[in-house]
């Protein structure tokens, strides 16, 4: 199960990045003027950085959860799945963030199961699994997956459940930002 009371913020042992180089593509890097989704300038991708001993402390800070969580298997490495998760240090929802190269890659299986079977888990403590591609989200619900358009700074899920024709449905919304 896929607790964020128990994760920790540091490499599980035996747990390097390899020739995995995804974080340095998919998010943006704000000291450098990097834009999501885009190779950082300072990455030999397959290879790691260039500027391994002066990068962004952004950089140095952050290790993906196939890094910290020993029980993901290997087919949750990023550079084999093509997306990377994390979980967002304030709602605790899990974030899954595509590599734009191979945007339907959380379609394939294994990967959409258990992310149906998380987002079940996630929902019953009102928290949510959401993917990413560059800041388009989508969440995903157990029984779909509803496209919220793209989350800008200070914009919240907002999810609910609602009594049905059919029995109770969630329905989620993107809120914005006070302006
Ligand atoms: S996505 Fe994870 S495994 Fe890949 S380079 Fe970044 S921290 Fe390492
Ligand atoms: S500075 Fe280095 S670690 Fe940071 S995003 Fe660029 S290549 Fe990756």
């Amino acid at each position: 199960m896929l607790d964020p009371a128990q994760f920790v913020s540091t490499p599980a042992p035996g747990r390097s990045c390899g020739a995995c180089t995804l974080c340095c593509k998919v998010y943006d890097v704000p000291a450098l003027d990097k834009p999501l989704g885009q190779w950082c300038r300072h990455c030999r991708p397959g290879r790691g950085c260039d500027i391994h001993e002066t990068r962004p402390d952004h950089c140095r800070a952050f290790h993906c959860l196939w890094m910290t969580q020993g029980w993901l298997g290997p087919e949750w490495k990023p550079d084999r799945a093509k997306f990377v998760l994390t979980v967002d240090p304030v709602t605790r929802f899990l974030l899954v963030q595509l590599d734009p190269g191979n945007a339907a890659a959380w379609k394939r299986e294994p990967y959409y199961s258990q992310l149906k079977t998380w987002a079940a888990a996630a929902w019953r403590e009102r928290r949510h699994v959401v993917v990413f591609l560059n800041k388009h989200a989508t969440v995903v619900l157990p029984d779909r997956d509803v496209p919220v358009g793209e989350i800008g700074p200070g914009d919240r899920i907002v999810a609910r459940e609602r009594a049905g024709p059919s029995g109770v449905v969630i329905e989620v919304e993107k809120v914005r930002a006070a302006a």
